[in-house]
């Protein structure tokens, strides 16, 4: 796993918040919350394929949501008692970054909604999942 320091030199500071620090944007800011475009949302510290924009959907939240990951495999969860909730905490397998958190209030097939930080995604709309 890469130091802080690895990841100050790369991401802005708002993005080093978010992934690094755990922190959340704000509601209905983010770059991809009202976003239809196709693509695959990589992680945007270290590239891995995480979403795809066909599970995306308008949870009216005001941040990007998903039903499912692209792959099961890419996705690690924590639970997270910060705040006075009790929570799922998503993070990326690969790096570690945290994306957001998972709710069971989605839509079918799954029942699970995603929620995520546009500052913890790239939209890479040439891919295809
Ligand atoms: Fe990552």
């Amino acid at each position: 796993m890469k130091d802080d320091e690895h990841w100050r030199e790369r991401l802005s500071p708002e993005e080093f918040h978010v992934c690094r620090e755990k922190g959340t944007e704000r509601a209905f800011t983010g770059e991809y919350w009202d976003c239809k475009e196709q693509g695959v949302y990589l992680c945007r510290c270290c590239g891995e394929p995480l979403f795809d924009s066909g599970t995306k959907y308008d949870s009216g939240s005001g941040w990007p949501s998903f039903y499912q990951p692209a792959d099961a495999e890419v996705i690690e969860e924590a639970r997270d008692t910060t705040h006075g909730m009790v929570r799922v905490e998503v993070m990326c397998k690969k790096c570690g970054a945290h994306l957001g958190h998972v709710f069971e209030d989605g839509p079918a097939p799954t029942g699970l909604r995603y929620c995520i930080n546009s500052l913890s995604l790239r939209l890479d709309k040439d891919a295809t999942g």
